[in-house]
């Protein structure tokens, strides 16, 4: 994709009531659209970089009003931005407007008059990328920053537009180069043409690179976690509990609580924060067979919700013995990652151990004993989930990769380093050897945009608001 610097526009701002709206204009002649619809004795042209200009916004050739004659459209301040020192690396003029709805959008069709065409989502961000001020990885950040639910995520995405996961993607690939430069320079002089083989020590260094790679992306789910927020979703068969630990975890009362088995008709969901996760914590209708038409309807809604689920925290009465219904829902979370919560450890127990390990299709599945009705047990249980959902206190979330696009990505770089030392190992010729290598390569440029392809960016920077 070629850059493009003619002149675009957008409101940068939510919509809304708010104290000041942000008009924001970029291109090679935006100081000169926006000068046609500013109107202040010095005018924008001869502006200095970053300097801010108090004025008024006028309606593009209405003859410079004077104060309060028609043809003004706000009282504004604009800030000047020269090429290459700006978001977009062109000239960028910021019209800070009063807050609300008129004011930007009155703005913003003055400077479509005066030549202006609106910015497509992410365009600004789109042409940073493409003038070379950010790399791929540090333009996506900027998206995930806006939709940041934690300040885990929020931090997460900071680093990477600070470019911490591009400068360790950037060594791993010089690495790469090299074995692949010394593979090739190999290849270019053997005088055998039956092909060379690949010395030990660079097979040594493909491994290394693959074994560092492989660590990046066993970091992945834990960062995707916090990228992308979490279901859980809370299963367990009528009166067991699971409403009253909904609103533990909560830590208010939102669920309604009884004593009566099946009055949890609907799907209660809120968001928790879990080891710097959003999580939506979901609670489920009792998995009762039959019941009246409504309640036919939540266990429904319950069985898909805990179908999307990939967490369940399986809520048992631990005051109570098995009972078959138990068992029918925990085979049914089959597959899935599971915590088995022992409520109701403040009375005495009557669940057999045996049974219970019978009826979990898991072994691994961890049980925390825990009380909803008097909080014992409750941090043991969110410090248990935290785990399930990859946090173990030891992850860094500095350098994480956490974009699906940028795991699969790298899952195909790891996967042609890994057919690369397989085919040394194998004594294959070096040709094929350095063919994996180049392929690992253009794998990892994906992420950082080196490798690119219009279609890619132009998904990427679709998801993008306007005026970012
Ligand atoms: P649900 O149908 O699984 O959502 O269960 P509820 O949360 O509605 O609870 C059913 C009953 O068990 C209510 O009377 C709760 O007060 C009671 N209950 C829930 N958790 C505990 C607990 O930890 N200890 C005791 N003693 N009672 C509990």
């Amino acid at each position: 994709m070629q850059p493009h610097d003619d002149v675009i526009a957008a409101i940068a701002t939510a919509p809304g009531t708010a104290g000041l709206a942000v008009v924001r204009v970029s291109g090679r002649d935006a100081v000169a659209v926006a000068d046609a619809v500013f109107d202040a004795p010095a005018g924008l042209v001869a502006a200095a970089p970053n300097s801010a200009h108090h004025g008024w916004a006028r309606w593009p050739g209405a003859a410079p009003a004077s104060r309060g004659a028609a043809g003004r459209l706000d009282e504004v301040v604009a800030t000047v931005f020269r090429a290459p020192r700006s978001y977009t690396r062109e000239d960028v003029v910021e019209l800070s407007c009063h807050g609300g709805r008129l004011p930007a959008e009155r703005v913003l069709a003055a400077l479509l008059a005066a030549g202006a065409r609106l910015a497509r989502p992410g365009e600004f961000t789109l042409r940073a990328f493409l003038n070379g001020r950010l790399d791929l990885a540090q333009a996506e950040a900027v998206a995930d920053l806006i939709h940041a639910e934690t300040e885990a995520a929020q931090d997460l995405a900071l680093s990477q537009l600070a470019g911490a996961l591009s400068r360790r993607l950037e060594g791993f690939a010089e690495r790469l180069a090299e074995a692949r430069a010394e593979v090739e320079a190999r290849i270019d002089f053997a005088e055998d043409v039956g092909g060379i083989e690949v010395p030990s020590h660079v097979v040594a260094a493909i491994e290394a690179l693959a074994r560092d790679l492989a660590e990046l992306l066993a970091g992945a789910p834990y960062a995707r976690a916090v990228r992308e927020g979490v279901r859980v979703v809370l299963v367990g068969r009528p009166n067991v509990g699971k409403s009253s630990l909904f609103n533990a975890l909560l830590g208010e009362e939102r669920a309604i609580v009884t004593a009566h088995p099946g009055t949890t008709r609907d799907l209660v969901s809120e968001r928790v924060e879990i080891a710097g996760v959003p999580v939506a914590l979901t609670d489920s209708a009792g998995w009762r067979a039959g019941g009246d038409a409504v309640e036919a309807i939540g266990v429904e809604r319950a069985r898909r919700a805990a179908d999307e689920a990939r967490v369940a925290l399986w809520v048992v009465d631990r005051a109570a013995p098995l009972a078959d219904e138990d068992r029918r829902i925990a085979a049914s979370l089959a597959g899935k990652r599971v915590l088995v919560a022992l409520n109701k450890c403040d009375r005495p127990a009557a669940l057999a151990p045996a049974d219970l390990a019978g009826a979990a299709p898991d072994p691994a599945w961890e049980r925390v004993e825990v009380s909803a009705v008097t909080g014992l047990g409750l941090d043991r249980l969110r410090a248990s989930l935290a785990r399930l959902l990859g946090a173990d206190g030891a992850t860094a979330l500095a350098a994480a990769v956490a974009n699906p696009r940028h795991v699969e990505a790298l899952e195909r770089a790891r996967a042609a380093l890994d057919r690369a030392t397989a085919a040394a190992r194998g004594g294959c010729a070096g040709e094929i050897v350095a063919l994996e290598l180049r392929e690992g390569l253009s794998c990892l440029g994906e992420v950082t945009g080196r490798t690119l392809d219009d279609d890619l960016l132009e998904r990427i920077f679709s998801r993008f608001c306007v005026g970012k």
